[in-house]
């Protein structure tokens, strides 16, 4: 993969107000209509050139823009590696990182993202728009603008967000939290299990008491080992036992998200608690992801989830699917199967409650 590097320095000739490491990756964010108006990448000097008011911001902004931007469909694991490792690699001389991202697999950056930088102290926030720069209308700029503010914002010499984030639509979210929830209005984003960490009005209000804060800023590790052989069953009434049996059964699969009803319930039927326990029984992590945006798995408050608790279905609390399966890609991934049966249930950033 292929990365440009531009340097721009809006505060020059004064002094810069902090120095930002911006990663544009593509997505709408920076398309522009081609010749028979359909929607294609555009490079990041482009983006630039759209944001005159970039000026205003005194940034020391380092650019790294894949010279192929790409329609974030596209995202996928090498992507991940490298957009971590370029933070991981300017960590100690940047105050802050903004990703340029397409918002169709957004949350599932933001949720591979925060397990991948083991440590955070510094912001990452991520966003992108629903209409590209180029438009009149579009949600870019003001997205791009505060994202860079975000990044920068310190209190007493300490970055205010510590975590990677989503920013869009005025509102700054948990990143392992959030879900992309509108594909034609202006409120791409929601994290129905975990209030906004910032609104962004006539100046930033950060909601203070619920931003991570890291204590052991020092050191960030950077991990970057996925195993894929993981799959996501999405429960429905009348899926049938074939259905069932083909995704517990790929060969080399390592774990499941099961994709429940409500407070994590499912079927009672004795085939599909066979096929679990037989599919537990080989080795299988078996973990249970509630359908619903808020709320979250409570075993045993149902018949339908008591069952799946006692044959070893694990319970993944109030995580969304994106952060569940991202999550279970990079602990097996790093630490293998077994390790991540325990670990599963940890909060490593910020993304579930117990
Ligand atoms: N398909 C685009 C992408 O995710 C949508 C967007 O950016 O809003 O890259």
């Amino acid at each position: 993969m292929k990365l440009r590097k531009v340097n721009v320095n809006t505060a020059s000739p004064g002094q810069a107000r902090a120095r930002i490491l911006v990663i544009y990756t593509g997505g709408t964010f920076g398309m522009s209509y081609d010749r028979d108006g359909v929607l294609v990448p555009f490079d990041f000097e482009y983006i630039l050139t759209q944001l005159p008011t970039l000026k205003n911001l005194a940034l020391d902004i380092t650019a790294y823009s894949f010279i192929e931007p790409i329609d974030s469909s596209n995202i996928n694991i090498e992507h991940w590696q490298l957009i971590a490792g370029l933070i991981h690699e300017h960590y100690n001389d940047q105050e802050g990182f903004v990703v340029l991202h397409g918002t169709d697999t957004m949350a599932y950056t933001a949720s591979a993202l925060s397990f991948m930088l083991e440590g955070l102290g510094k912001p990452v926030v991520i966003t992108g728009a629903q209409l590209p720069i180029s438009d009149p209308r579009s949600d870019a700029r003001e997205h791009m603008i505060t994202a860079l503010e975000i990044a920068s914002d310190q209190s007493n010499g300490v970055p205010i967000v510590q975590e990677v984030c989503i920013y869009f639509d005025y509102e700054l979210l948990r990143g392992n939290r959030s879900k992309k929830v509108e594909s034609m209005q202006f409120d791409a984003f929601d994290s129905g299990n975990y209030p906004a960490l910032a609104k962004a009005g006539v100046k930033i209000d950060y909601n203070y008491p619920l931003i991570r804060k890291n204590l052991n800023s020092e050191t960030l590790v950077l991990r970057k080992t996925f195993d894929t052989n993981v799959a996501i069953l999405k429960l429905f009434p009348g899926i049938s036992r074939q259905v069932v049996h083909s995704i517990l059964t790929v060969p080399g699969i390592r774990a499941i998200v099961i994709e429940t009803y409500g407070a994590g319930n499912a079927p009672t039927s004795e085939w599909l608690l066979s096929e679990l326990r037989e599919a537990i029984d080989r080795g299988v992590l078996l973990l249970n992801v509630s359908q619903c945006p808020g709320g979250r798995v409570l075993p045993g408050r149902y018949e339908t989830s008591r069952l799946l608790q006692q044959i070893g279905v694990v319970s993944g609390a109030d995580m969304t699917t994106e952060a569940a399966v991202t999550k279970l890609m990079l602990l097996i991934g790093e630490y293998g199967v077994e390790k991540t049966r325990t670990m599963i249930g940890n909060e490593l950033a910020g993304e579930l409650a117990l």
